[in-house]
């Protein structure tokens, strides 16, 4: 029996590692594909202690600190979980295991846009990841559709390869960070195509067109090499709901400020809970909270959820 299992292999699975391990608590980490989303991106500059960091290093930095301490690890994918009446038991494909309590860290799946044209031009002109694809666009023409930070940050690496990177978004003004929106307006190679939405995605082997449902210059087609479809995240949070977790509309797990879910002895932290700001600090933040949770309610069995 574990006094914790940790589901999820992000910054906010190993941040709960790190204080479980600490805290002595006979901990499990169980993720399925190791780094999650912060290995999206290769400049973080707004993580404390670090001026500038790739997402990479950082999670490296993480689960190094987490592995200073006593913990396993299980780079698996957890199938499902069930509260019994003191403890819960997880199933991956092959084990069966029982904790006395579990943190939910199963962060977020991009989304996709939604358009024909989209999944048959999948990884032909079509990407969800700039750091990862970009360097295919040396000196040619891409877009990123979308309005977020995320999107404004995709945008400006595009421009580290191609000649001319578009932002393609459906409302009147993207919605980045101050200092990234400064970034964007000062980069010649940006050009904002706003109030417009991406309808269609065309080519014949590969990509090599977009319609807009406004016209851009006096045509609804936009001839591109490449689009990338930053377009928001949906949590992953079907684990949590299985096991009897409220969940919002956003399908976000609802937590307290303890990081404690509806479901004694389940929490849960990082981007897959219903916050409003979604970053690697934050995450951590609510996951160390949520660790110092499971800690409480292993020492004092059974313990009250005040807040629900
Ligand atoms: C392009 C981009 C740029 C960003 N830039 C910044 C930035 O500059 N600064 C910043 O602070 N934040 C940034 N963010 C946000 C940051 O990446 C996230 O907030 C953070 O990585 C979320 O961490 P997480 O651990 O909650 O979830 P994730 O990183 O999504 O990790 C979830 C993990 O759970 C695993 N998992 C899911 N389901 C299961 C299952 N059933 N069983 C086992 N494992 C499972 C996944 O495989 C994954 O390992 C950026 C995000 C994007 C997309």
């Amino acid at each position: 029996m574990y006094d914790l299992v940790i589901i999820g292999g992000g910054v906010a699975a190993f941040a709960a590692a790190i204080y479980a391990g600490r805290l002595q608590l006979k901990t499990l980490v169980i993720g399925e594909e190791l780094g999650g989303t912060i290995l999206l991106t290769d400049e973080i500059a707004n993580y404390p202690g670090f001026k500038k960091i790739t997402g990479l290093d950082l999670f490296r930095k993480i689960k190094e600190h987490a592995q200073d301490y006593d913990i396993e690890i299980l780079e698996k994918r957890a199938e499902s979980i069930e509260k019994q009446t003191d403890a819960f038991e997880l199933f991956t494909k092959d084990e069966k295991l029982k904790a006395k309590t579990v943190i939910i860290a199963t962060g977020t799946h991009l989304r996709k846009l939604g358009v024909p044209g989209e999944d048959e031009f999948a990884n032909r002109g079509v990407h969800y990841c700039a750091l990862c694809d970009g360097v295919f666009y040396k000196n040619k023409i891409v877009a990123v559709v979308g309005g977020s930070d995320s999107a404004a940050t995709e945008a400006l690496l595009l421009t580290e390869y191609a000649q001319k990177v578009f932002i393609i978004y459906r409302k009147e003004t993207i919605r980045a960070e101050p200092i990234t929106a400064q970034r964007v307006d000062k980069n010649e190679k940006i050009e904002i195509i706003n109030n417009t939405n991406v309808t269609e995605i065309k080519g014949e082997q590969f990509l090599n067109a977009v319609i807009l449902d406004n016209p851009y210059k006096g045509s609804n087609e936009l001839k591109l090499d490449a689009l990338f479809i930053q377009v928001g995240q949906i949590p992953l949070s079907d684990l949590a709901a299985s096991a009897g977790a409220e969940i919002n509309e956003k399908k976000e797990i609802i937590i307290n400020r303890a990081s404690e879910t509806n479901i004694p002895g389940l929490f849960a932290c990082g981007d897959v809970i219903d916050s409003k700001f979604k970053q690697a600090i934050t995450g951590v933040a609510q996951a160390v909270t949520a660790a110092n949770s499971a800690y409480e309610y292993t020492t004092n069995l059974p313990q009250p959820n005040e807040s629900f």
